[in-house]
């Protein structure tokens, strides 16, 4: 038996590095008329698991499956992080900020500094 749980606990979202969709378009995995494409990377991917975990509350495709919602329609936004156009179904009455995971990193990260800014000003 191998001492896993010895081992330090991985950094969080590491797995996305290893994910099959990185540098594809994200429109594969929630534009319905594309997602058998998206479907079709997710079989070759080898971080599914940790995938589906993640996007258990999104919408769209995640791990391979389809995540449901009750009321959903494609629209196309824009992202508040690149300015980019991206379509994304969605459930009534939400409005995705970025248009991918990338944008919602970089989003975080400069929402972090920010915060940080104001901290040493105040
Ligand atoms: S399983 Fe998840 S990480 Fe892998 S290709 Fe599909 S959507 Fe991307
Ligand atoms: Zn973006």
């Amino acid at each position: 038996m191998r001492d896993d749980h010895l081992l330090p606990l991985p950094e969080l979202d590491t797995w996305r590095n290893d994910a099959a969709c990185r540098g594809h378009d994200t429109a594969l995995w929630f534009d319905p008329t594309r997602q058998a494409e998206g479907l079709a990377i997710c079989d070759t991917c080898p971080v599914d698991d940790p995938c589906r975990i993640a996007g258990r509350r999104e919408e769209g495709i995640w791990g391979g499956v389809e995540i449901r919602s009750s009321v959903t329609t494609v629209q196309t936004f824009r992202c508040d992080e690149c300015g980019q156009p991206f379509t994304r179904k969605v459930a009534a009455g939400t409005r995705p900020v970025t248009c991918g995971y990338r944008c919602r990193q970089d989003r975080n990260l400069r929402q972090a500094r920010e915060a940080r800014a104001r901290r040493m000003a105040s």
